[in-house]
């Protein structure tokens, strides 16, 4: 398994939280368009002994707190040029926003393979929660829970199908 993995959605589904559980050890910013990389986190990652690229999006934007929809939506299409694969994360806590939808909007007209991460699924009453997400319109859901790690194997497993 090779390649590059980028994890996009709105700020606070957990993406860096995965993130960090994911990585082994974080890659030197190696992009030459200054500006761009700043707001982007790279990290290297193995699953079963085949090695992945990461890249965490979003919440480095130095001296700001908001994220912007606009900012969201670039963040997805330097992804989208960029990854051989996208992790869309959701909130199964918060359930879809209307961000979420614009993310999904986006998001359908890839050709690059997108899986639907419904983060938070710490307990079997989330598990309910998250079909909800079926209604984004980008197929199977992936449950897990970062801060606990459930679910990220079968994640991964899928992945590795398309890497
Ligand atoms: P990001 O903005 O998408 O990078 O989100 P963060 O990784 O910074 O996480 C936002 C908040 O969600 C933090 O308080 C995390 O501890 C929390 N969080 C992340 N993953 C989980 C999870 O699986 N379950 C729960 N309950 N909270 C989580
Ligand atoms: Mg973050």
């Amino acid at each position: 398994m090779s390649g590059i993995v980028a994890i996009v959605g709105r700020p606070n589904v957990g993406k860096s939280t995965l993130f960090n559980r994911m990585i082994q050890r974080r890659e030197a910013i190696v992009d030459s368009v200054s500006g761009v990389t700043r707001d982007r986190h790279y990290g290297k990652s193995d699953w079963n002994g085949k090695e992945f690229s990461l890249i965490d999006t979003g919440g480095y934007v130095v001296g700001s707190e908001d994220v912007f929809e606009k900012e969201i939506d670039r963040q997805v299409e330097l992804a989208i040029a960029e990854a051989d694969a996208i992790f869309f994360m959701v909130d199964a806590e918060t359930g879809i926003t209307g961000m979420d939808e614009d993310v999904a909007r986006l998001l359908r007209k890839v050709e690059k393979p997108v899986f639907l991460v419904v983060n938070k699924v710490d307990n079997a009453k989330r598990r309910e929660d998250a079909v909800e997400f079926y209604n984004l319109g980008l197929g199977e859901i992936y449950p897990i829970s970062s801060i606990n790690g459930s679910g990220t194997g079968e994640l991964l497993d899928a992945l590795a199908l398309v890497l």
